[in-house]
């Protein structure tokens, strides 16, 4: 039985328990809901590991809380042994500003590992992936551990990330004891990471909502593009296929210009081998042409709008509650419509529908 409990003093105090026992609890942050455990334990990561049903070469992130750091920046993250003491000036420069810009937030820091956090966290590499999230419940629960803690998202490997208590919930029941429930995730697509150089320099590892004009803006260097550069490897856990749902999904051009008759005719195919059930997500409102020729191509047409209010900010924060929501009508196809703009926060859901459609062949 997997039990959610509000975030009032009671059920932090049950969190922080079981987190202090080893034993793994569901908490939320602004991003996504982490599945939380001892990051100075091999034993409860393990625990997440097989949780989560995640493979071990894909590195966790250390969570902190400013409770935790007898002093500010980096040199607290040394004091705490997450980070090792012998950084380079100009990267503990540039992580120093870092962190006064955008901790608490949605930024991960790649940095040197400290002699606190075992190997099994970062996957036997000698850098660790850190982040101080805001969310206050996230804090608290933090706090109230009185240790680091790790928390990737709470979801089975490869899977869709839980931005609420009930989704995390259906996602890991029976396989972890608790949840807290901290409402609808703000944000709602995971942390921006970059690696933070011996020289100062940025390697941009995933996007998010710190975005590239923000990591240049503090550190006064333009961030490189780690998968680009240095391939897989340089980039571990970076997997093709990723947050994804069981249904296929295929991206597609917003409105009705990119559907010409092969597309049409393309989807009508893989409708007629299945059942006729269709999911699309419009970025904001859907025409009523594309509306009617949808519902013309399949016989049960399900629509969902990503940003009713046109924002990429609205879009991030409903799209995995919508990509859950319509994987469980068990349609023939998901097709979603690619961000407008690009840049910003729209190319970490750019990322992350990328990920979602490998593997499903493209419309025509
Ligand atoms: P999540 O699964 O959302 O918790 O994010 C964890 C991701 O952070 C991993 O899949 C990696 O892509 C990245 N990461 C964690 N630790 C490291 C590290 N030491 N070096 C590079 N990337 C890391
Ligand atoms: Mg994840």
């Amino acid at each position: 039985m997997t039990a959610i409990v509000p975030a009032t003093d009671a059920g932090l105090a049950l969190a922080a328990t079981a987190l202090r026992e080893g034993r793994p609890v569901v908490i939320p942050t602004e991003t996504v809901y982490g599945l939380a455990a001892d990051a100075t334990s091999p034993d409860a990561v393990a625990s997440v590991f097989a949780a989560k049903s995640r493979p071990s070469d894909d590195p966790l992130i250390v969570h902190v809380a400013p409770g935790l750091l007898p002093r500010p920046r980096v040199e607290g993250l040394v004091t705490l042994g997450v980070v090792a003491e012998d950084l380079e000036p100009a990267q503990r420069a540039t992580a120093d500003a870092l962190v006064d810009a955008f901790w608490p937030g949605p930024l991960t820091l790649v940095l040197p590992r400290g002699p606190a956090i075992p190997l099994a966290v970062t996957s036997r590499l000698e850098s660790v992936a850190i982040r101080m999230p805001a969310h206050p419940v996230a804090r608290a629960v933090i706090e109230a551990a009185g240790r680091p803690l790790v928390a990737p998202s709470a979801n089975l490997f490869g899977r869709i990330s839980p931005t609420t208590a009930e989704a995390a919930q259906s996602e890991l029941e029976g396989r972890i004891g608790l949840v807290v429930d901290g409402g609808r995730c703000d944000v709602g697509v995971e942390s921006t990471v970059v690696r933070v150089d011996a020289d100062g320099g940025l390697g941009l590892l995933r996007p998010g909502a710190v975005t590239r004009v923000d990591l240049e803006r503090v550190a006064g260097t333009s961030p490189y593009d780690v998968q680009a550069a240095e391939g897989i490897a340089g980039s571990p856990g970076r997997l093709l296929r990723h947050y994804a749902p069981s249904t296929p999904l295929v991206i597609v051009g917003t409105g009705p210009s990119g559907w010409q008759e092969p597309r049409w005719a393309d989807l009508r195919r893989r409708l007629a081998q299945g059942t006729g059930r269709l999911g699309y997500i419009a970025w904001s409102s859907p025409s009523e042409a594309i509306r009617i020729a949808l519902g013309g191509a399949s016989t049960d047409l399900h629509v969902r709008t990503l940003a009713p209010d046109g924002t990429v900010a609205e879009a991030a924060h409903s799209l995995y509650a919508v990509l859950r929501e319509l994987d469980e009508l068990k349609a023939d196809l998901l097709v979603v419509e690619r961000p407008p703009g690009g840049g910003g926060l729209a190319d970490a859901v750019a990322d992350r529908l990328g990920r979602a459609a490998h593997g499903t062949p493209p419309l025509a």
